[in-house]
């Protein structure tokens, strides 16, 4: 099957879909609810109903602009598209997010998009899918990067949040909009910790709680009541509140916590490196379990990445384009 790496996304020309194309074209399939791929006024758009649900959540249709044809496909539906057969697997990485296997003259192709193989907090564990070529991230992909499994996750969370309340002091978490910040809430709210949510993220919780997630103890965040509460705030509204004086203890829940600086990069006390992407060896089993004769890395470490799967005996490239993130720390 032809693949093209272009800039905005990649492009299947023999079935005309695009992957994750962030500007308007005639039809895409969107991985995941993030706004780095769930962007742009396309023609048609195939997706799992939760991503179609942030994707509509994030599109802004300026008057006169006609709505996108939306195609859902839930985990494991299969659909015919223009000779291909497409169908959906769950991704891990969050709520909604899914793995795309595409099978056209004899041939298996799996777009990961973002992914975790790990039980991801909130959302539905994933599986390699054998395939004959596969596309993948990489944006952990060094051995330096050894993450946090959800139960250890949970447990420093909790941990912390307890801890600074019995200190008078407020913890604040801070959270990727969409995925990090609503798993960190589910956490604090199931263990009857009160927990104060940004709006940024507060949301998405109706999504959440429609796919089962109870979020019993939250409430919107009011900066003059943050006493005796969890913060669960966007990234930069942590340090906001720090340097405003405020009693309060930040944490960071994140990939790029398992950094030796990242300490001092984010200016956290507590670190969590725990994140929605899978770690360094999550994604070597992917590579090696899927089976695949060729593998292209395109998001994160690829180059790096993709040595180390050519040492290990793979095929494997790290094709020439500009990144779909266009900042790699903003989400991990
Ligand atoms: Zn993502």
């Amino acid at each position: 099957m032809d693949v093209e790496f272009r800039s905005t996304g990649i492009y299947l020309p023999q079935i005309d879909l695009w992957l994750d194309n962030t500007e308007p074209c005639a039809a895409t399939w969107i991985s995941h609810g993030h706004s780095d791929h769930a962007r742009g006024c396309h023609g048609k758009v195939i997706g799992t109903s939760t991503t179609l649900r942030f994707y509509r959540i994030r599109l802004w249709l300026a008057e006169g602009v006609e709505e996108p044809e939306l195609y859902s496909l839930e985990y494991g539906e299969r659909m015919d598209w223009n000779g291909a057969r497409l169908t959906s697997y769950p991704a891990g990485h969050i709520l909604g997010a899914a793995q795309l296997l595409i099978e056209f003259a004899g041939e298996r192709l799996v777009y990961t998009g973002d992914i975790k193989l790990r039980p991801p907090l909130c959302g539905s564990q994933t599986e390699v899918i054998p395939c004959d070529r596969l596309i993948m991230e990489s944006t952990f992909g060094l051995p330096i990067f050894k993450l946090l499994n959800r139960d250890e996750a949970i447990e420093k969370i909790v941990q912390f949040a307890r801890a600074c309340l019995a200190e008078g002091v407020s913890p604040v978490f801070a959270g990727y909009a969409l995925g990090r910040g609503q798993e960190i809430v589910h956490v604090l709210c199931q263990a009857g910790i009160p927990t104060a949510v940004h709006g940024a993220i507060a949301k998405f919780i109706p999504a959440y709680e429609e796919n089962g997630y109870a979020f019993p103890s939250w409430e919107p965040y009011q900066a003059k009541a943050t006493t005796g509460k969890a913060l669960v705030v966007v990234p930069a509204h942590g340090n906001i509140l720090e340097a405003a004086g405020k009693n309060v203890r930040l944490a960071y829940v994140s990939g790029w916590a398992a950094l030796d600086n990242a300490r001092t990069r984010s200016g956290a006390e507590e670190l969590i490196p725990y994140s929605d992407h899978g770690d360094f060896d999550e994604l070597l089993t992917l590579a090696c379990g899927s089976g695949a004769r060729h593998i292209d890395v395109v998001h994160g470490y690829t180059a790096p990445f993709a040595r180390i799967l050519k040492s290990r005996g793979h095929s494997a490239a790290a094709p020439e384009r500009v990144s779909l993130h266009t900042d790699i720390e903003a989400e991990g």
